[in-house]
């Protein structure tokens, strides 16, 4: 398989070019078809084999397919992350492959000042990576809105319930629209990481690495 393969927008395979990569990984040639097409995903795989070009290629694509004003406060597209480090790392994925479209990316964690946080979120955003605790501090005090959201990554689910996420990701469950694409991924699959998948996915593809 090719990343030409996959019909993403000129503009990604640029900036793929530009990155040195030559061909996609194996989490990517199984999910980017999928992501492409709008079905959800619940993917097992570790960080290391490509997994945020996996979501983040499609996402762009579609994206850029159906361009749309933003909102004030709003965002189309988010993404849950674990921790500040993880958060930031997808969020510079982004930008990188999505360098060649006019697309905003931003990133809010804990542990900093709030106010700056919701400066760039007043016009609305694109693609807003977040860990669970300030996004909810974010919709909290007025700051954001999740009624918008076309798409959700939920990555590392296994590390958001070890570090005891799991409250936060059931009320931002709550106030993301019904109709949305929905992607999934943890390094590993007990049961009670399955049934969380079930609350969040709809007759989703099931990808492993
Ligand atoms: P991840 O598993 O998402 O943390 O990605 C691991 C690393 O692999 C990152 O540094 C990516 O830039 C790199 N990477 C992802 N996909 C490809 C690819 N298809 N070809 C070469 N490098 C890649």
């Amino acid at each position: 398989t090719l990343f030409s393969d996959f019909g993403l927008a000129q503009p990604i395979l640029k900036a793929l070019v530009s990155e040195g990569y030559e061909k996609p990984t194996p989490i990517q040639a199984q999910a980017i078809p999928h992501v492409m097409a709008g079905r959800d995903i619940c993917g097992i795989a570790q960080t290391g084999t490509g997994k945020t070009a996996a979501f983040a290629l499609p996402i762009l694509h579609r994206l850029s397919e159906k361009s749309r004003p933003l909102a004030r406060k709003s965002c189309r597209v988010l993404v849950l992350s674990p921790t500040r480090e993880l958060s930031g790392q997808i969020a510079d994925s982004f930008r990188t492959y999505g360098r060649n479209l006019r697309l905003s990316t931003s990133v809010v964690f804990g542990g900093v000042t709030i106010g700056k946080q919701e400066r760039e979120l007043s016009g609305g955003v694109d693609i807003l990576v977040a860990t669970p605790g300030r996004l909810l501090d974010l919709i909290d005090r007025g700051s954001l809105t999740l009624r918008d959201v076309e798409i959700l990554v939920l990555d590392e689910a296994d590390q958001m319930l070890d570090l005891g996420f799991i409250h936060a990701l059931k009320r931002v469950v709550k106030l993301l629209p019904k109709d949305r694409q929905s992607l999934f991924f943890s390094a590993t699959m007990p049961k009670t990481i399955a049934s969380l998948a079930d609350d969040f996915l709809r007759d989703p593809a099931k990808v492993a690495v």
